[in-house]
């Protein structure tokens, strides 16, 4: 059987906003609910109303249909297809839980503990400081459970009660008369939220809602050897949780500054040192800067431009503690560009001098250069 066009099966025009979209959804996964709706094909039709919200809700998705139609989603269950598209239960729980009708969905989910969310901090630290950790404070703006009332929401000293609407139970039952005969649905009850108990004097801190805003301080230890878009989690530092569930956590994000010399490279420091074309003939012993403060490098005789030197050790650490990387040092030979008449000199008196061996490395350059283009 042929698909139906998404648009269609909403009832919708191509160019529906996306609330118009949402909302011909909820009217119609209302009417079509398997719970609600018994008579025939009806499961069918809310299946269906369900995989066109779920491609007409999501901006990627839904431009993708406009420009390919079903095809956008067909090959078997691969990425794009419709098995991917993580409709799960939570969702439906959501969407559900405003409905009339929704019962089931949307009281067990207003009624369960929740954990708190994650709060994300974005930390910027030193190329030294990632590279031998750190320990410092952060100050963050979080919700916590009042002190006062600890979270019970009533003003202390004062009566909670069982809530006169659902008795305690936090859920009411309605009898509705339907098309489809007499439904008896479930949902949650609006004067206690689903907690089933309410109070008679708000508490006077939270003003009832159980939790406040402060700014927390936190020590926080950045492990030696952390890269840069890495994360240090302290966990139940996060948001507080709802109905007794547990905070969330909070998320450091570390951000490394660029340093002047050092490059990183996975535990490797890399840099780049100058030295004089003198230097690079007749070798020299050259300061190098490393981590841990400058050190005495030696450079041979007769170096060419590029020889990578190895400080052993002289790396970044192992964020998880094996040991520390090393440092590699190119050598870069640095054409002198302001000669005096005298030097000028010398060096053609130094290129006559050695004529015939420059002659013949670049000989036998070419030479090599010519068997490559055969
Ligand atoms: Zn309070
Ligand atoms: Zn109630």
């Amino acid at each position: 059987m042929a698909k139906r066009d998404y648009y269609e099966v909403l009832g919708v025009s191509r160019d529906a906003s996306e609330d118009e979209i949402k909302k011909a959804y909820r009217r119609l996964a209302r009417k079509y609910h398997p719970d609600v709706n018994k008579s025939e094909g009806a499961e069918e039709l809310f299946k269906e109303i369900n995989e066109a919200y779920a491609v007409l809700s999501d901006a990627e998705r839904r431009a993708q249909y406009d420009q390919f139609g079903h095809a956008a989603f067909e090959g078997g269950g691969g990425p794009g297809g419709f098995g991917d598209f993580g409709f799960g239960f939570e969702d439906l729980g959501d969407i559900f839980s405003d409905f009339f009708f929704g019962g089931a969905f949307g009281s067990r989910a207003a009624q369960r503990p929740r954990r708190g969310a994650d709060i994300h901090y974005d930390m910027t630290i030193s190329f030294e400081e990632a590279a031998f950790g750190l320990e410092t404070k952060v100050e963050v703006p979080r919700t916590v459970i009042c002190e006062r009332c600890h979270g019970n929401k009533a003003e202390p000293g004062t009566p909670i009660k069982n809530c006169p609407e659902c008795h305690g139970t936090g859920q009411m039952r309605y009898v509705q008369t339907t098309p489809f005969g007499q439904m008896a649905t479930t949902r949650t009850c609006t004067r206690c939220g689903g907690e089933g108990k309410v109070y008679e004097t708000a508490c006077r801190e939270c003003q009832g809602a159980g939790t406040v805003r402060r700014t927390s301080r936190f020590e926080v230890k950045i492990p030696a050897g952390i890269a840069d878009g890495q994360y240090v989690r302290l966990a139940g530092k996060g948001e507080a949780g709802y109905r007794g569930g547990p905070p969330g956590d909070l998320l450091i994000m570390v951000r490394v500054r660029p340093h002047e010399f050092f490059r990183r490279e996975g535990s490797n420091v890399l840099c780049e040192v100058p030295i004089s074309f003198v230097q690079a003939a007749l070798g020299d012993e050259i300061e190098v800067p490393t981590l841990d403060g400058s050190e005495k490098v030696r450079v041979p005789e007769g170096t060419q431009t590029g020889k990578v030197i190895r400080l052993r050790g002289k790396g970044i650490p192992d964020v998880r503690g094996y040991g520390r990387g090393d440092q590699l040092v190119t050598l870069r030979v640095v054409t002198p560009t302001k000669l005096n008449a005298r030097q000028k000199e010398l060096l053609r008196e130094f290129a006559k001098e050695s004529g015939d061996e420059v002659q013949e490395q670049t000989k036998s350059f070419f030479e090599r250069m010519k068997d490559a283009w055969r």
